[in-house]
């Protein structure tokens, strides 16, 4: 058998400021709440099957708030005023600050005993 040696492998990326990083994650969700999602209700509307775009689109606009937050500490140095602990809804990834988790999902009504924290 043949021996080939491997290729090292050089991922093609830089690491970049926190706040660049926060800027381009709000950049990313800003384009997906203005652009691909109400383009996608208008497909999936038309398709009758608007539900999960629904709620990716309302799921989209909590994370652009979310990152916006974030960045908006950063830059004020109040990193600690952050919420310290996430619970994401498994159903639709509805995000919420642990300590103000709704009973039930705001978006798809799953329970809050099936949230995932992080
Ligand atoms: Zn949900």
């Amino acid at each position: 058998m043949q021996h080939r040696k491997q290729k090292e492998f050089k991922p093609k990326f830089e690491v970049k400021t926190t706040a660049e990083n926060l800027q381009a994650a709000i950049d990313g969700e800003s384009y997906e709440v203005a652009t691909m999602y109400p383009q996608f209700l208008t497909d999936a509307k038309a398709e009758k099957v608007e539900k999960s775009f629904t709620w990716a689109f309302d799921t989209g606009k909590k994370h652009l708030e979310c990152y916006k937050a974030a960045l908006a500490a950063l830059q004020m140095n109040a990193e600690n005023t952050l919420p310290f602990e996430y619970a994401v809804c498994p159903v639709c990834g509805n995000t919420y600050d642990k300590a103000k988790m709704d009973e039930k999902c705001a978006f798809c009504g799953t329970g809050k005993d099936k949230f995932i924290l992080i």
